[in-house]
């Protein structure tokens, strides 16, 4: 098991380093090499990207993530952004599948904006096409026609990248409640009724999971009125980049929230859902659990270690239980901790 540990800028290197301690303390032989991502990698090469930091990509079955981008590379030449470096290790790795889960552990209930009956033990996981769909589909463009300017983008799919996607989300269903809403717009879009008709065909492997399908709209409403009805929900690219972010704001703590986007042979980039929080990097006060989180993900998608990333989601929950909070999370009567105690706390609960 190989790792390629890529801390990246803003508080990342902080947050990265108390997720590799909770990997190490595992002890499940994982060997671990760091390299440059992001802003950090164009001061020191010129490239957001580096040749060095794709052939350790390459060579390992997951990649680590903590963030990149700072406001001091804003301005730099496209090619020279922090975004480009990350826009093309998940290009080069065929990333297609992005899966993000909004957890919100009871005893932050009250950092949603939502009623805590309506979020408190909210559990859901969006899995989300990561490469195809109107993003990415020709033609596309702003023209003149017929003597006014006109704004046009195709939406397409192929059945083999619907059927790829909609595996992964009943394979990640069986690991959970058993439970795939798959969320399309087929009453307007042919695309989309591409997409549910494969749905329906792909439910034939796995008659252990029930499928139900949903109006993106209607989904939309649901997330926010009655989100624990949801298990796993399965989307297209667009759809997915906002079904994701609204369910991770159920929940209101961004510095909880993992993420994984994996390729075909479940090779993954694991990272949390929040940026570099510049405003707060170097002060070790950064929330360190998404990472943590991520990494448990790391342990259960490329590494089918089940019981391993179990053992990590539950040492976060008993720092939660125990009071530990960092500063985006922190309410009255709860012990305020930094970056590092919150380390030791998942440690200790290991
Ligand atoms: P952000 O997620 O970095 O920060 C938003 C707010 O949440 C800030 O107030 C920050 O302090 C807080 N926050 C975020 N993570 C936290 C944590 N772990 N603990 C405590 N507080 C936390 O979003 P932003 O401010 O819009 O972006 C900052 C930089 O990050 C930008 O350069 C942006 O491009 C980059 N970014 C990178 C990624 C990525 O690497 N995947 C994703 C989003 C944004």
């Amino acid at each position: 098991m190989k790792i390629c540990v890529l801390p990246g800028d803003g508080i990342g290197p902080e947050i990265v380093a108390e997720a590799v301690r909770v990997l190490k303390a595992l002890d499940l032989g994982i060997e671990m090499e760091e390299a440059l991502l992001g802003g950090c990698a164009v001061d020191a090469t010129g490239d957001p990207y580096p040749a060095a930091t794709q052939k350790l990509a390459l060579a390992a079955d997951a990649v680590l993530l903590g963030a990149v981008g700072g406001p001091q590379w804003d301005n730099n030449p496209r090619e020279q952004r922090p975004e480009r470096g990350l826009l093309g290790i998940r290009k080069q790795l065929g990333l297609f599948a992005n899966l993000r889960p909004a957890i919100l552990y009871p005893e932050l209930a009250n950092a949603s904006t939502l009623k805590p009956e309506v979020v408190a033990g909210l559990d859901i996981l969006i899995v989300r096409e990561l490469t195809g769909d109107i993003y990415f589909g020709q033609p596309r463009g702003i023209e003149v026609r017929n003597g006014e300017r006109f704004g046009f983008n195709t939406m397409h799919y192929t059945e083999s990248e619907i059927r790829r996607i909609l595996r992964v989300a009943f394979e990640a269903a069986r690991k959970r409640r058993r439970k795939l809403c798959s969320v399309d717009k087929m009453n307007v879009l042919e695309c989309t009724q591409l997409w549910r008709d494969i749905a329906i065909e792909t439910a034939n492997e796995y008659p252990d999971v029930e499928l139900s399908h949903m109006l993106v709209d209607n989904a939309a409403m649901q997330l926010v009125k009655n989100p624990k009805q949801f298990d796993v929900m399965v989307t297209g690219n667009m759809f997915g980049d906002i079904l994701s972010d609204e369910a991770s704001m159920l929940t209101g703590s961004i510095g909880m929230l993992p993420s994984a986007s994996l390729d075909a042979s479940n090779k993954g980039l694991y990272e949390p859902s929040h940026g570099s929080a510049p405003d707060i990097a170097g002060k070790g006060v950064a929330n360190p659990l998404a990472t943590i989180l991520s990494a448990a993900m790391m342990l259960r998608y490329t590494f089918a270690n089940e019981a391993a990333a179990r053992r990590i989601e539950d040492a976060v929950k008993k720092v939660l239980a125990q009071g530990f909070r960092t500063g985006d999370i922190y309410e009255p009567g709860m012990k305020k901790v930094g970056t590092r105690e919150m380390g030791d706390a998942v440690l200790a609960a290991l």
